[in-house]
């Protein structure tokens, strides 16, 4: 088979090692329930707190704030559904931007007589101060990711969260502030605690850890969760607990954050190719996760694609961890303001902490070759 060189980190990555040692030695030696009574399930309950506080250290958060998924799909259906328990239905603000797991909720919503507003993002950015004017007394919750999956760039979370907090003392009514951190766990410096966000969720497969394994963090350690089962994860999300993959999480987490590759440097080198070479870039020039860059070409997504892979390299038309779902992936690049003709055209390229210069390099100057010939 023809060897391919990976830039398709966003979507998912390869395993560490580590993570698949540390899954691999859990899933044999840890064999109990966690929430059986006997030995064994008192063991693999310890192993699980470890793991909780693993990772909850390295967020700087308490281990109860921290709850195991299976991804962030189901942590963000987790807190969207749990709207649902509401006597009343309110109203719910939702970034343009937002990755499908989030977005899908809005139909939903829609559905159950919530209304759901959509905050645009010029130039891939939620403004708070458009924020502030949509901010209504009947406003429950508002949720902008930290990292954009297409794109990369970093919202400010701080000034959002300071808006809704000051519209709360304003209408004296708790606003639930939601930040989906796939796309930054690991890769951009944050503090939840320092943010002052409500909720977060994460992945371990964007972080070189196992598939089907995510995280919930909740300030307040609870929510009226429609996910009960046997109360597992407190009753926020029942389900027998996965714990091979939660300790490959950690181990992932642990890694990552312990990491010194060079992803700024690949990122630079290759901003620099494409500009010289008359390439548009769509991810910003500032605020920016190094993980993820975002280009335009006048040769369809789609083609360009097929192409680079012809050649040996794997990256993302647009935000597809969800090619299936394109035409919302182009919906994004649309909303933060880029033309029809720039979102028909978008090669995303993610990379990992593995990531080589020398592949990144080879793949700038294959991109250049094609527009080239295409011009
Ligand atoms: N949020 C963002 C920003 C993502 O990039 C992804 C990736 O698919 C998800 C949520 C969903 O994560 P998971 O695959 O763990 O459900």
């Amino acid at each position: 088979m023809q060897k391919m060189c990976y830039f398709d980190n966003a979507a998912t990555t390869l395993i560490s090692k580590a993570a698949l040692d540390e899954y691999n030695n859990t899933a044999l030696s840890f064999m109990g329930n966690p929430s059986a009574t006997h030995r064994l399930g008192r063991t693999a309950h310890a192993r699980l707190e470890e793991c909780r506080s693993l990772i909850a250290d390295v967020l700087g958060i308490k281990a109860e704030q921290l709850f195991f998924t299976s991804g962030a799909t189901e942590s963000i259906s987790i807190v969207l559904s749990s709207l649902l328990w509401a006597k009343q239905p309110g109203e719910v603000i939702l970034s343009a931007i937002e990755h499908e797991a989030v977005l899908s909720w809005a139909s939903i919503l829609q559905e159950k007589g919530w209304t759901v507003k959509t905050i645009r993002a010029k130039g891939g950015f939620v403004s708070p101060e458009e924020l502030e004017g949509m901010i209504s007394e009947k406003t429950k919750l508002v949720a902008v990711q930290m990292v954009n999956n297409a794109t990369g760039a970093i919202e400010d979370i701080d000034a959002l969260v300071k808006t809704v907090r000051r519209k709360e003392s304003e209408y004296r009514k708790k606003i639930f502030f939601f930040s989906d951190a796939v796309q930054a766990l690991g890769k951009v410096p944050f503090s939840l605690t320092a943010l002052d966000v409500d909720g977060a969720s994460f992945s371990a497969h964007k972080i070189s850890g196992p598939r089907g394994v995510g995280a919930l963090y909740l300030k307040k350690g609870s929510i009226q969760s429609l996910s009960k089962g046997g109360g597992q994860e407190k009753g926020v999300r029942g389900g027998t607990e996965n714990l091979p993959a939660i300790a490959g999480f950690a181990e992932a987490v642990k890694e990552i954050h312990s990491s010194d590759g060079n992803v700024e440097e690949i990122n630079a080198k290759m901003r620099e190719l494409f500009q010289n070479a008359g390439i548009k870039l769509l991810s910003p020039e500032e605020s920016y996760s190094p993980y993820i860059l975002s280009i335009t070409t006048p040769i369809p997504s789609e083609v360009m694609t097929r192409m680079l892979a012809d050649r040996g390299f794997c990256v993302s038309s647009g935000s597809a961890c969800s090619n299936n779902a394109r035409g919302k992936a182009e919906n994004v690049i649309l909303s933060m303001g880029f033309s029809s003709k720039d979102a028909g055209g978008v090669v995303r390229i993610s990379f990992a902490h593995t990531s080589s210069i020398i592949e990144a390099e080879a793949l700038a100057e294959e991109i250049i070759k094609i527009v080239k010939e295409f011009r």
